[in-house]
């Protein structure tokens, strides 16, 4: 345990929420029993929420963000893992209300790690971090649904996203047609190269939905909500199903129960942050079998912890091309 290291901490006062990159000791650590030096976290939405304020995702002050990490093991007191083994961490409210990845050292409950998966470096678990996880957790969704490759294509919303990259990787590996849906048309050769089939435009999605529209996508993954989900499922074909795990445009959700009730239309919701640790090992087995490692590398951009504000402004904005891995150590 180094006596100081590097970390963001936020705090806040009357003015509001401060960010400072800081030098912190081992009294600044929150309750845990493993201690992790943390080699790669990542940059997702919700990171970007919390490092510009824009949305109240911190709720304990002082503390470090990054809601994920890969690092290895420094001190353990828990009886899964060993001081030198290799840990993921993805949500369990780490970078909300637990210190983070955004430092050089974490400390958290061993109950809330997974090993490794081998295959896996820590560089590429964060290349794949919480939004590709959580892309892993959507295609489960649709798979568990019995939808198959042969039932139609697949619409994918925040395509250029995190989530929606890491999703479309998955999908066409596992042969599935992919429809990608960006409001960022210079990025079609980009999401091609992914595995994308075709390229539609968000504005096409954006305006108020109609209770049922033609039936054109066998299922969908969805990071927008709002009427981007209401047009979605308005569109999916009968007995299909959409994996909802997101809100970039909008917490509403202004549909009716046509889609429901006229096609058996089935709408899951995913959430990655307290999904169970068998569902999360799972998850990043089959991220190990289905991800081509090669081509996630063509959609990250890595960045240095002193880079994170920009970064965090830039995700915001909604201009990240897929997915950021932030080195720690
Ligand atoms: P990114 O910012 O990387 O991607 C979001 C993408 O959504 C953007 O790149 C953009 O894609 C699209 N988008 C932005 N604004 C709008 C809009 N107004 N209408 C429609 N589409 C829009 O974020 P992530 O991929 O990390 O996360 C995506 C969403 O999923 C977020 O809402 C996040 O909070 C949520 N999430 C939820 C999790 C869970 O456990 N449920 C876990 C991880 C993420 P393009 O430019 O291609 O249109």
């Amino acid at each position: 345990m180094p006596e100081t290291f590097k970390a963001y901490q936020i705090t806040k006062d009357e003015q509001g929420q401060r960010v400072t990159l800081t030098e912190l000791s081992e009294d600044d650590l929150m309750d845990g029993d493993v201690t992790v030096k943390v080699e790669y976290s990542t940059l997702n939405y919700k990171d970007g929420l919390a490092m510009t304020g824009s949305a109240p995702v911190v709720r304990r002050f002082p503390l470090t963000p990054g809601i994920d990490f890969a690092g290895s093991v420094i001190e353990s007191t828990h009886d899964r893992f060993q001081v030198g083994d290799q840990v993921i961490l993805n949500g369990f409210g780490v970078g909300e209300v637990h210190s983070g990845g955004y430092g050089e050292i974490a400390r958290v409950k061993g109950d809330w790690l997974v090993p490794l998966p081998t295959g896996l470096t820590s560089r590429q678990a964060m290349a794949v971090g919480t939004a590709g996880y959580t892309a892993m957790l959507c295609v489960m969704a649709i798979q568990e649904h019995r939808s198959t490759p042969e039932d139609g294509t697949i619409l994918v919303t925040g395509a250029a996203g995190g989530v929606g990259s890491v999703a479309i990787l998955l999908l066409s590996r596992l042969g599935y047609r992919v429809a990608a849906v960006t409001g960022r048309p210079e990025e079609t050769d980009y999401l091609t190269s992914l595995g994308a089939d075709q390229v539609l435009a968000r504005q096409d999605f954006s305006e108020k939905a109609r209770p049922l529209g033609k039936e054109l996508w066998a299922g969908a993954i969805d990071v927008a909500g709002g009427n981007t989900l209401a047009n979605v499922l308005s569109q999916i074909c009968y007995g299909g199903a959409v994996a909802a795990c997101g809100l970039a445009e909008s917490m509403a959700l202004p549909t009716s129960v046509a889609p429901f009730i006229l096609r058996g239309v089935t709408l899951y919701g995913i959430d990655s942050v307290m999904a169970p640790i068998l569902k999360r090992l799972q998850a990043w087995q089959s991220i190990v079998e289905h991800l081509d490692l090669e081509k996630l590398e063509s959609a990250v951009n890595e960045i240095s912890l002193a880079e994170l504000p920009a970064a965090a402004e830039a995700i915001m904005a909604g201009s990240v091309r897929g997915r950021t891995v932030v080195k720690i150590a």
